[in-house]
């Protein structure tokens, strides 16, 4: 059953486009990356879907309701729960007070126990202030600041940027986990590889525009997409 369902959307900052027409689906409680190298808009799309961009054209239904130049916060009641590059929590608030500022009236309380069972670490480190956590820590935190807000989608923006391996399989186990709740969620990695090991579904954009989409299964064979991403970003 599809959740979000993106069509025609263009990203401008001034004159230069970020994103060109770009449609895009995800499902109820499927992963969907969009995966693809430095600049080919995959943070821009996704800020313009989350409601933190204006488009500048392009359709975004949540559930067959019109979301498009929506507000965040709006967003957010609507069940969009943006997880943004650099986590962006607030580095001089403990964990607590952290999770606190993001809960919305009727939905988790800061404390509740789905948190912590996802992330034990969190529930050790709630007196510290957020800017002494570890990036892995942090990004484990910024998820959970998200999930209290019971999203529907979450979409995540470079999770694993900066991460240690094993922060990596804690963090994608956590997406997993929360996938297998029934979360939707659309996340932005850089790494092909890494993205074939999450999603259900990639998208591949460049310059602004996917050049290729499909099941993590089939892409993981097929040789264009390989050429595509592996070519000549093979190094990554
Ligand atoms: P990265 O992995 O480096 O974050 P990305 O795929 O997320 O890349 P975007 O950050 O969406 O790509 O950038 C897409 C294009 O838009 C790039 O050409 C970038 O230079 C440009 N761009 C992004 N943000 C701005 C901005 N605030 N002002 C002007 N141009 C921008």
């Amino acid at each position: 059953m599809n959740l979000l369902s993106v069509k025609g959307l263009s990203v401008r900052y001034g004159p230069i486009i970020a994103v060109r027409h770009l449609d895009l689906d995800v499902d109820v409680g499927e992963i969907v990356c969009l995966v693809g190298p430095n600049g080919a808009g995959k943070s821009s799309s996704t800020l313009a879907i989350a409601g933190a961009l204006l488009p500048s054209a392009g359709t975004i239904h949540l559930d067959g309701k019109d979301i498009a130049r929506q507000p965040a916060e709006r967003l957010a009641m609507a069940g969009v729960s943006l997880v943004p590059e650099g986590r962006r929590i607030f580095g001089r608030m403990t964990v607590q007070d952290n999770l606190i500022a993001a809960c919305l009236p009727g939905r988790r309380p800061f404390d509740d126990p789905e948190i912590f069972s996802l992330f034990p670490i969190l529930r050790e480190r709630m007196g510290q202030f957020a800017g002494l956590l570890s990036g892995g820590e942090q990004q484990q935190l910024a998820i959970a600041r998200a999930m209290l807000r019971k999203p529907r989608l979450m979409i995540v923006d470079e999770p694993s940027l900066g991460l240690s391996p094993r922060f990596v399989d804690i963090v994608f186990g956590a997406l997993r986990q929360l996938r297998n709740q029934g979360v939707s969620l659309l996340v932005v990695e850089q790494s092909a590889r890494r993205a074939l090991g999450l999603a259900d579904r990639i998208y591949l954009m460049r310059s602004g525009e996917v050049v290729m989409t499909g099941r993590s299964g089939s892409l993981a064979q097929d040789p264009e997409f390989e050429a595509a991403y592996f070519g000549k970003e093979a190094a990554r």
